[in-house]
C-alpha cells in the first residue's frame, strides 16, 4: 500500500513537472495563498530576466504622502495601503502562473505618476495594471470600474487594452459578485503615457459602506486579486491562440 501511495505521489510530482506555464483551467481560490516579502527585487533589471514568460507591470496607485482614498468610518482604511496589498496578491498569483512581473512600487512609497509610466515603458513589458479603489461623493456608487486609453494615434494598443479589461472585468465579477460598471476610457496618466496595452482597476468604492466592508477583509482583497490574475492570464493565453 505504502508503496502504491509512493508510486501515485511520484507520479503527480512528475506530471506537475511537465505542466505547461500556462493553464486555462478554472483555478480555486485558496483561501491563504503565502504573500513573498518585500524584499525581492521589484525593479527588476532587464538583463536579470529570462525570456520565456510575458513580464507583467503591477502598478500599486498611490503611496507615501499620497493616501489616495480614505473611508469615512474611522476605520483609518487607506487607498493606498488596499493598493499595495492587492498588487502584492495579483504579483504572487501571476508568478505561480509562470510569467514575470515587476512592481512600480513595493512599499508605502511616493512615485510621480509619469515615473510610473516612463519607468515600465522602459523595461518593456508584455502588459501594464494599475490598481486602485474608488471614492465619490454620493456613497451609493458602488461596483468596480476599468479604465482604458483609447486614442487614434495608437487603435491597436487601445483595443488590446480594452480586450484585457473585459478579461480582467469578467473575472473579477464572476468571483466577487460584485456589480461591473464598465470597462471605459479614462484619461488617466498611467493608461495614457505607456506604450503597451494598459489598465487601470477601481476595485470597488472605499465611500460605500458595502464595499467598504468587503474590502476591509482579506479574502475579498484575494479574490479581487485573484480575478485580475486570471483575467491577465485568459487574455495572454487567448493572444497566443
Ligand atoms: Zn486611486
Amino acid at each position: 500500500m505504502k508503496q502504491h501511495l509512493f508510486g501515485l505521489l511520484l507520479l503527480a510530482v512528475l506530471v506537475c513537472g511537465c505542466a505547461p506555464r500556462y493553464v486555462s483551467r478554472a483555478y480555486p481560490v485558496p483561501v491563504s495563498p503565502p504573500v513573498e516579502t518585500t524584499t525581492e527585487i521589484a525593479m527588476a533589471d532587464p538583463s536579470e530576466r529570462g525570456v520565456a514568460a510575458p513580464l507583467i507591470v503591477i502598478d500599486a496607485g498611490h503611496g507615501g504622502k499620497d493616501n489616495g482614498a480614505e473611508a469615512k468610518d474611522g476605520s483609518n482604511t487607506m487607498e493606498k495601503n488596499l493598493n499595495l496589498t492587492t498588487a502584492l496578491y495579483v504579483r504572487y498569483y501571476l508568478k505561480k502562473f509562470g510569467f514575470q512581473t515587476a512592481m512600480t512600487r513595493r512599499d508605502d512609497t511616493f512615485i510621480p505618476l509619469k515615473q510610473r509610466a516612463s519607468w515600465s515603458n522602459s523595461i518593456h513589458p508584455e502588459l501594464f495594471v494599475s490598481i486602485h479603489y474608488n471614492s465619490a461623493p454620493n456613497e451609493k456608487a458602488e461596483g468596480i470600474e476599468i479604465y482604458y486609453y483609447k486614442s487614434d494615434d495608437n487603435k491597436e494598443r487601445s483595443s488590446q487594452s480594452k480586450k484585457l479589461g473585459e478579461s480582467i472585468m469578467k473575472n473579477m465579477t464572476a468571483l466577487t459578485g460584485a456589480r461591473g460598471r464598465g470597462v471605459k476610457h479614462g484619461n488617466l496618466a498611467v493608461v495614457r503615457e505607456t506604450n503597451m496595452p494598459a489598465v487601470l482597476v477601481e476595485g470597488g468604492f472605499i465611500s460605500n459602506p458595502d464595499d467598504l466592508q468587503h474590502l476591509q477583509s482579506d479574502v475579498y482583497l484575494k479574490k479581487l486579486a485573484w480575478g485580475i490574475a486570471t483575467g491577465i492570464r485568459d487574455y495572454v493565453n487567448t493572444k497566443k491562440e
